[in-house]
């Protein structure tokens, strides 16, 4: 089969993409290298749809964030996937600086700005130092599961017929008559167009397109998430005033009920570890804009690597083979414009934008939503359902195994993670791993020892024993 684009890259972008260009009747593989999407920047940011006022006038930022944003309430809905319209606030000592980003804000065509001055800034953060006297307000800004969202669109856009392939190493790329050959070692895939949207490896595909390449620069943002407890320290994400380096360290309640403080921006090679010196400078960073920190309730750190060239997105068709769309550095707002930068894909290949009815994506909607009726009668016809297995986040064996046999077959124990939320909570996998790392083994016929926590080669058992599932 020739399908009518490859897409490289099953970050939030390829997978927006992918989607798109599904619902729009095209034929669509996304090939990804690592064993699932959503493993590169799109697990690791601050899962915020930003409302736009940040971005320079007139960029594409700017452009695609305000209307990613817009698109974000429809498509949330559609896939099934929470959405909180919660707002946000940058707050800051001097009245000029935040008066410049209302305007920036109002240029770019941002709906729901307000300038605040003192009281009204402590009632929507109450914890905040008193020396804040001025801050923007922006309604339009929400919360939402940067990874759920990534791997609901792929789900809705394998169940409507596109594919998607895992573990997939490009090795060589030939066009003949028109259609590229795509190699790996063991398979050839054909394709009439081609998007590269690879995030930190837009470069070795452009390569093997001979076309243009980047100059990528990486930069690192750590994080501290804290447990759920400590919810009402912010109910609003909670910006200082934005510096050269992005939009500066924050304090922000996630989707599901956390509050993360970060993320820093340090200058490093492709990496996500946390390091002592970036976590100290997001704890300093906290520690002067809040009274009370709850710093007790701190469960986990992580950190996601921005790939940059330049200030601006690039989104454009190669000036050397236009059969070819090059989209590099992508960071932020790259989360809030996926949906836009995928319908300015559409544009730039003269794609007839209008959608196909789409069959609905089941979601992974968690037990604990539900009335104890409606559980009662859910475990009486599937008593899985009623095995806790993930005691922290109250995940039971059926939403497991549920996951496990979804539509784009996760194979390693952190896309189980990203699905149900097994792990991501305070004893943070401590209890549930062996088990959830059973079920995958039980569930596909393999041994322990065969299942990876996330990447190639990580495994989280060494030799096979017997485990009593
Ligand atoms: C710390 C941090 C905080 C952020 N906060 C926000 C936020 O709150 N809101 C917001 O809007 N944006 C935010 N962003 C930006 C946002 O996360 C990114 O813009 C977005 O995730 C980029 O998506 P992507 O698909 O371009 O890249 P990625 O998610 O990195 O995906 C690229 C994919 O390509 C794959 N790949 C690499 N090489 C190859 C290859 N050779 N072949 C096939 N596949 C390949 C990778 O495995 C990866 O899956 C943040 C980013 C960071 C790092």
């Amino acid at each position: 089969m020739v399908y009518d684009f490859a897409v490289f890259g099953g970050g939030v972008v390829g997978c927006a993409i992918l989607n798109k260009l599904t619902r729009c009747k095209q034929t669509v593989v996304l090939l990804e290298k690592s064993l699932d999407v959503a493993t590169g920047q799109s697990k690791a940011n601050s899962g915020l749809v930003h409302a736009g006022f940040d971005a320079k006038e007139n960029s594409l930022k700017s452009k695609f964030n305000v209307r990613g944003n817009k698109l974000f309430n429809k498509l949330c809905k559609e896939l099934k996937v929470d959405l909180k319209e919660s707002g946000a606030v940058v707050v800051s000592e001097d009245f000029e600086t935040v008066k410049r980003l209302y305007e920036r804000g109002k240029y770019n065509g941002v709906n729901g700005l307000k300038l605040l001055t003192g009281n009204e800034i402590f009632e929507k953060v109450p914890n905040l130092k008193k020396h804040f006297h001025y801050a923007l307000y922006a309604k339009t800004a929400k919360l939402v599961s940067p990874y759920l969202f990534t791997i609901a669109l792929a789900e809705e856009a394998v169940i409507n017929g596109a594919k998607v392939i895992f573990d997939f190493e490009t090795i060589k790329i030939e066009k003949r008559n028109g259609v590229f050959y795509i190699y790996n070692f063991n398979q050839i895939i054909m394709a009439k167009k081609i998007i590269n949207c690879a995030g930190y490896g837009v470069n070795e595909i452009s390569k093997l397109l001979h076309v243009e390449q980047f100059n990528l620069e990486f930069r690192r943002g750590e994080y501290f998430v804290l447990d759920k407890t400590a919810s009402d320290f912010v109910s609003i994400s909670v910006f200082p005033t934005p510096s050269k380096f992005g939009k500066g360290i924050l304090a922000t309640p996630t989707i599901d009920g956390n509050i993360l403080f970060g993320p820093n921006n340090e200058l490093c090679e492709y990496g996500t570890q946390t390091t002592h010196l970036g976590l100290n400078e997001v704890k300093q960073a906290i520690n002067k804009m809040y009274d009370n920190v709850p710093w007790n309730k701190v469960i986990r750190n992580y950190s996601g690597v921005r790939v940059s060239c330049g200030d601006d997105f690039v989104v454009k068709l190669s000036e050397v083979d236009n059969d070819v769309a090059l989209i590099a550095g992508i960071n932020s707002p790259g989360l809030s414009s996926s949906p836009a930068i995928a319908e300015f894909i559409c544009q730039l290949f003269n794609i007839d934008i209008e959608e196909k009815q789409m069959k609905k994506r089941e979601d992974y909607s968690s037990i604990k939503k539900l009335t104890i009726k409606e559980r009662n009668k859910l475990i009486e016809t599937n008593p899985s359902f009623g095995k806790i297995v993930c005691k922290c986040e109250e995940v039971s064996e059926g939403e497991i195994l549920r996951a496990i046999n979804s539509p784009l077959k996760p194979i390693t124990f952190d896309s189980i993670k990203r699905r149900v939320r097994t792990g991501m909570g305070r004893c943070q996998a401590g209890f549930c791993m062996m088990k959830v790392v059973s079920l995958l083994a039980k569930e596909q016929g393999l041994k322990l020892e065969d299942i990876f926590k996330e990447e190639k080669n990580s495994n989280i058992v060494l030799k096979d024993f017997e485990y009593d599932v």
